[in-house]
Order: structure tokens, then sequence, then C-alpha cells
């Protein structure tokens, strides 16, 4: 709040210089009128002040903007290392405190194991994020069986959040996919997606994953899903790092905002490009990965 209020000042601020520096070089302008030489120089002073004043204002605009957006990522990774955590004592205290019966301390154990997952995930996150940030880094590229590839995050989501076989189903190639790629990097950008489009498909998720090899020497992955959708003014904006769409009034999934952040850098550097498509909210969104073919 006391940002946006910051915000409002700034631009105000700066529509008001722009003001008085019309007022100003107006005045100038028809006391000197005779005056040429002094009146182009005049003008081009004028151009230099106005242009620095916009240039100033954005750029404060921009800066509150991002610090707003780390405010927002540390509460929300706080809070995703918090919450396990909390989960966890409570559990070892109870553990600690009672005598418990063996299938129940299994039970505590689970939940535990599950926790630390959770807790390990946030920091992998974080780790990748900043690692992807590094100019100098070192892409391991052998040949990779794409939807192999896919199928195994497939699984691994599947059990992670409990799912049947027909919540995500990964479709048959139909064409050879020649794909050279670090295949860690690949697995992180496949399991970011299927979490994601499990994740904000609320309770029954239909995911579906299809593979297209395209004449312009690009192979495409498809991660469709039929949740919640993404409102077509936020689509540029949900590949920013720590960026999530605003939840207004919906209790909001957890996560940190740097998924497709770190899922953008990989395919880029890989020479790909990462594209979404969604026809609003609720409607479902798709998300595609496109590669280039190894030669
Ligand atoms: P996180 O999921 O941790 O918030 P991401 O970078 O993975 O961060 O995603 C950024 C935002 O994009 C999410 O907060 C969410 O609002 C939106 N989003 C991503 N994937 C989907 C999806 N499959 N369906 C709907 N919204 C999505």
């Amino acid at each position: 709040m006391r940002r946006r209020k910051s915000t409002i000042f700034f631009v105000v601020l700066g529509v008001l210089l722009i003001a008085l520096a019309v007022a100003l070089q107006v005045g100038w302008i028809l006391l000197n009128l005779q005056q040429i030489a002094l009146l182009v120089l005049g003008i081009i002073f004028f151009a230099l002040l106005i242009t620095g004043l916009v240039l100033n204002t954005t750029f404060l605009v921009r800066e509150i903007r991002k610090n707003e957006q780390q405010d927002a990522f540390l509460n929300s990774v706080t809070h995703e290392l918090k919450t396990p955590l909390a989960s966890i004592r409570l559990y070892l205290q109870t553990l600690k405190q009672r005598d418990l019966p063996k299938e129940k301390q299994e039970e505590f154990y689970d939940i535990m194991l599950a926790d630390s997952d959770r807790l390990l995930g946030t920091v992998e996150q974080v780790l990748a994020a900043s690692k992807t940030r590094e100019k100098a880094r070192r892409i391991v590229q052998t040949p990779i069986d794409i939807p192999e590839l896919v199928s195994e995050c497939a699984d691994q989501i599947r059990s992670r959040y409990h799912l049947g076989e027909d919540a995500i189903r990964v479709l048959d190639a139909n064409d050879e996919l020649p794909i050279e790629a670090d295949s860690e990097e690949m697995k992180t950008v496949f399991l970011n997606l299927l979490d994601n489009a499990v994740k904000y498909s609320g309770d029954d998720p239909e995911v579906s994953v299809k593979f297209r090899l395209r004449s312009t020497g690009m192979v495409e992955v498809h991660v469709k899903d039929k949740g919640r959708g993404i409102p077509s003014s936020e689509l540029k904006s949900i590949f920013k790092r720590f960026y999530r769409v605003p939840a207004n009034g919906r209790t909001d999934p957890k996560g940190t905002g740097l998924g497709l952040f770190i899922v953008r850098s990989i395919v880029e550097s890989h020479g790909g490009r990462i594209l979404v498509k969604s026809r609003g909210l609720n409607r479902g969104s798709t998300f595609i990965v496109r590669l280039p073919v190894s030669r």
C-alpha cells in the first residue's frame, strides 16, 4: 500500500514537472521569438529535459514494481519453508511425547517424509533459479528420447499428487524426434510444467502431452490442462521471475513464482522457445515447448 502511494506520488510528480517545463518553454519562446538560434538551442534542451524526466519516472516505477515482486517472493518462500518445518516439528513432538501404535507412527513418518520433500523442492527451485542466471553456465547436450523423458516426469508427478494413470496422458509420438539436450535440465522443464498443470487444475486434473515434428525443423511438446486457465492480460507476465497471477479472492495453490522463469531460461539456453495459450479463466491452458531438431 505504501509502495502504491509512492508510485502515484512519483507519477504525479513526473507529470507536474513536465507540465511546468512545457509552461516555461512556451513562455520563453514567446519572449524570444526573434532569436532563432536561441530558440533551436532551447528546443534541444527542452527535449533533453523531457526525456530525462520521462526516463526518471519510468525507472522509479520499475524499481518499485521489482521491489514489490521481491517482497512477494520472500513471503511465499518463507511460507513454503515454514509450513512443512512446522508440520515436521509437530509430528516429532507428538512422537516423542506419546507412545503411539506402530501404524500411527508409520503414518507420521510418511507425512514427515512428504513434508521434507516439499522443503527440498522449494530449496532446489530457488537454487535452480539462481543457477539459470549464471552467465557462463555449461550445458551438457546429449541425444535424448524426449517422449520417454516426459513419461518419467509424468510418473513422478502422478506419485507426488497420488494420481491415477489417466490424470496425465502422454500420447505416443508419430515421428522420430531427434533432440540433443541436457537431460537433467529438460526434466526440470517438464516436471515444472506438469506440476503446474496438475496444481492449477483443482481436484480432478486432466492433463495431456503430445509431440509434434514441425517442417520448420522444430520439435514441439504440448502440455495441455483443463484447469483454471490464465487471463490473456497475464500471459506475458507469468514467465517473469517471482511473478504469480494475483489470487483475486481465490485460495491459491502455494508457489514461489520461479517455476516458469526457470523453464523459460532452460528452453531458451537450448535454442528453443516456450509459448502459452489459454482461452481465459477456467478454460485450461496449453504450454508449448519448441526445441530445435539436432543435426
Ligand atoms: P508458481 O506456480 O510457483 O506460482 P510459476 O512460475 O510456475 O510459479 O507460475 C507462475 C504463475 O503462472 C502461477 O502463479 C500461476 O498463476 C500461473 N500458471 C502457471 N501454470 C499454470 C497452469 N497450468 N494453469 C494456470 N495457471 C498457471
